[in-house]
């Protein structure tokens, strides 16, 4: 008899409450609830005190549980997201507050963001084109429903958003025009510059960013608009948005959870993102699988349980093992000294949280070693 024998047949969850870490079932995205709870509060009492919003990323985790917690504990109005799927989970888990950080130009998915504040959730959107003023215009008058508009600026990540101020005027002006939708203001994201490695280089990076936004910011005010929110900022660049005077709101999505990529940058100190500013809170739990080898294992963690366009993997809290290459289903370690055992685990920081997170259905949340919750990715998959 073991202890294990009175669960169900089908049971597809990866641990259950009360259990300890060591009985995870692996590859496993964990959380360490204690220090989850810590960055959420932090950045909820540095927004508070400079007097900024905060609409936090929930593409990063796609969790309405997560989502929640940051707005229970950290001071979020609600979330930001990329898509119309994902803006449909939160809408229906409750959030109030959803913008889509995006633009939405598929007519199906139109209509389905213009049905999306039947649910109870005020709902943004980004334009960077004038048809689609009209097209959003038309979806929510024929839903019976109003949609927030911000103008999104390009300013430096060569990805969308409007190249001149003239442009961003003409848009804002048609959309105050336009039946069915509010005009909110101007989002500006530089989403390369976050993660620009030394501090002094970060700040030169996100100075020219704001003085694009500023420049937007200022025409519209010239042609007698007023521009409520200006949005945009993440965790590598928040203190310099927050320092402008020209932002509202910040968007910061991967503080709450960390990865290696940022854990890598330099903060004004000097030191590491991850030396202080922010702990890391996500993990992907490996266990060692195979032992053959003098001087290696191998982990049952690879491409499926990660992704590793950032990077390998840090092995956390460990400095004499090394995960050095993933194949498939496998990840190679490097233990020059024989420590890892078949059986022992390993707490693995992924290289880029968000993609990472999209590839698993379950969040097992450990406080004190102790599983707490399990929570779903509740928007994982969620592409369209
Ligand atoms: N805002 C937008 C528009 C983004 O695309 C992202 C992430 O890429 C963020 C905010 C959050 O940034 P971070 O995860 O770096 O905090
Ligand atoms: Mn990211």
């Amino acid at each position: 008899m073991s202890e294990f024998d009175g669960l169900e047949v089908g049971f597809d969850i990866p641990a259950l409450p009360g259990m300890g870490e060591g009985e995870i079932a692996t590859p496993c995205l964990v959380l360490d609830l204690d220090a989850l709870e810590r960055n959420i509060a932090k950045l909820g009492d540095y927004v508070r005190g400079h007097g900024m919003h905060l609409r936090v990323h929930g593409k990063m985790h796609k969790s309405v549980d997560v989502a929640r917690l940051q707005m229970e504990i950290g001071g979020a109005r609600g979330v930001c997201c990329q898509k119309v799927s994902e803006a449909e989970v939160f809408a229906r888990g409750g959030i109030p507050d959803i913008l889509v950080s995006n633009e939405v130009r598929d007519a199906q998915m139109i209509a389905r963001l213009a049905a999306l504040p039947k649910l109870g959730s005020s709902v943004s959107v980004c334009v960077d084109d004038l048809a689609n003023v009209t097209e959003l215009s038309e979806a929510a008058a024929r839903a019976g429903t109003e949609l927030g508009v911000l103008v999104e600026v390009d300013c430096g990540g060569g990805r969308c958003g409007v190249v001149s101020p003239g442009a961003a005027v003409e848009i804002a002006q048609a959309v105050l025009a336009a039946p069915g939708l509010r005009f909110e203001g101007v989002q500006a994201y530089h989403g390369s510059a976050q993660h620009v490695e030394e501090w002094a280089a970060r700040r030169g990076a996100l100075e020219a960013a704001i003085a694009i936004a500023r420049s937007v910011v200022e025409a519209l005010a010239a042609a007698g608009i007023d521009c409520p929110v200006v949005t945009g900022g993440g965790t590598g660049s928040y203190p310099f948005e927050t320092g402008s005077g020209l932002y509202t709101e910040l968007q910061c999505g991967s503080y709450a959870f960390m990865d290696a990529d940022y854990g890598r940058i330099r903060g004004a100190n000097g030191a590491r993102l991850d030396a202080g500013e922010w702990e890391n809170a996500l993990f992907v739990l490996a266990s060692v699988m195979s032992h053959v080898k003098p001087g290696q294992a191998v982990v049952d963690a690879g491409l499926k349980a990660m992704t590793f366009e950032s990077g390998l993997p840090r092995v956390f809290g460990r400095e004499d093992v090394a995960y050095v290459g993933p194949s498939d289903e496998h990840g190679v370690v490097d233990d020059p000294e024989g420590a890892l055992s078949v059986g022992d685990r390993l707490r693995l920081v992924p290289g880029h949280c968000d993609p990472t997170c999209n590839l698993h259905d379950w969040y097992v949340g450990l406080r004190g070693g102790v599983v707490e919750c399990v929570w779903p990715v509740s928007a994982r998959g969620k592409l369209w």
